[in-house]
């Protein structure tokens, strides 16, 4: 059996140890140790990474009581070497970990609600609870937990006997069957969990609600503790900041700034819009009544899809046969919007296509697509029908 250092000392990050077993397994080798502070993924925690001699750890798992390192190279059992576990990626789970507990203790005091599942990934964690809460109780919940991190209180890990556990009322209760661990800070939690833990409740820093969102009956919370709160506060600031710089305004008004812009956005695009709709109206003016076919074309994108179909309208009510307008250039391509008053466009469609090399339909009155041709082609195609 692996000693199991991580219980005895979750900040124990460096440890001899010698190696009883290395046998290949699916990426890479699968390492035992005599004694070992890699923590074998559980509790909702993920394994820990890091070195074990000269070999990288990818992954720790526990399979019938033996703790086996992933390792990237065979080591020959009987070596002694030097295990060293990152600390950092350790730390803060547990930060996250711990202020789990807290946070769970709390919600459970203050409104009976249990955790009812525990995710821990790279974007935060989730804690789904029973129980739906509001804005006030979640408010509630986060200052309760931050003001048990300030208590500073001790967390307790250790293995009640089985008549002590009788006794106890402690979270978790049915998920774990031998030999329960329990981990306690008290006037908080009770709670049966078998993976490492900080210390002390002053070491999870802070516990931060990011979101919640209704889940099954219940609710869904994102958290983020300690170190992680502190990089997700960095990152908001900077993209806060960057807005503010974007809109000269302080940042504690960068809301009422982005709707300014909004509502500045929203009446130019007003006003392009009457623009483009005179500008319509004028082309259509331009170009004098016809027997057969009209068309027009527009560079790139001066006119939007409506005043085009204003233009295409205007000019249909000026001509016997059909009218083209075409938008775009001979090296991008062209859109086109044809209508007509006395024609079956759709029953056209086909040939229409096939001249302008085009794709697109529409009704007997307007077809519309794109079409692969330079103008001149466009042009010669328009008068042969
Ligand atoms: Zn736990």
């Amino acid at each position: 059996m692996t000693e199991r250092l991580y219980y005895e000392d979750s900040k124990l990050f460096f440890f001899l140890a010698r190696v009883t077993a290395c046998e290949a397994g699916k990426n890479g080798f699968l390492l035992e140790l005599d004694r070992t502070a890699f923590f074998p993924e559980g509790g909702g925690q993920p394994a820990d990474t890091g070195f074990i001699g000269e070999a990288r750890i990818s992954d720790v798992h526990e399979r019938e009581g033996r703790i086996l390192h992933t390792a990237d190279r065979y080591v020959a059992p009987g070596t002694e070497l030097i295990g060293a576990v990152d600390a950092e990626q350790r730390l803060r789970r547990m930060q996250n970990h711990s202020g789990e507990h807290i946070l769970s203790g709390v919600t459970h005091r203050l409104f009976g609600y249990d955790n009812v599942g525990f995710h821990m990934g790279a974007e935060g964690m989730t804690i789904d609870f029973s129980g739906e809460l509001d804005e006030a109780q979640l408010r509630q919940i986060e200052s309760m937990a931050n003001e048990a991190v300030r208590a500073d209180l001790p967390i307790r890990t250790w293995y009640p006997s089985s008549e002590e556990l009788e006794t106890l009322d402690y979270r978790s209760k049915k998920e774990l069957a031998g030999a329960v661990r329990l981990v306690e800070i008290k006037g908080i939690d009770l709670c049966a969990c078998c993976a490492p833990h900080v210390g002390r409740t002053g070491e999870v820093g802070m516990v931060k609600i990011l979101s919640a969102e209704r889940h099954r009956g219940g609710m869904r919370l994102t958290v983020i503790c300690g170190l992680d709160a502190l990089d997700d506060y960095r990152r908001r600031l900077e993209s806060a900041g960057a807005v503010s710089r974007l809109l000269s305004v302080p940042q504690e008004k960068i809301a009422a700034g982005v709707e300014r812009v909004l509502g500045e956005q929203a009446k130019l695009k007003e006003h392009a819009a009457a623009l483009e709709t005179e500008l319509a109206r004028r082309m259509a003016a331009e170009q004098a009544e016809s027997g057969g076919n009209l068309c027009a074309f527009v560079p790139g994108e001066m006119l939007g899809e409506v005043a085009l179909r204003e233009l295409t309208n205007a000019l249909a009510d000026k001509c016997g046969g059909f009218a083209a307008v075409f938008a775009g250039s001979d090296e991008a391509g062209w859109r086109y919007i044809i209508g007509s008053r006395h024609l079956d466009l759709r029953a056209m469609s086909r040939a229409i296509n096939a001249a302008i090399h085009g794709r697109g339909g529409g009704s007997p009155e307007m077809i519309q697509g794109r079409a692969q041709a330079t103008e001149a082609e466009l042009r010669a195609a328009v008068a042969s029908f």
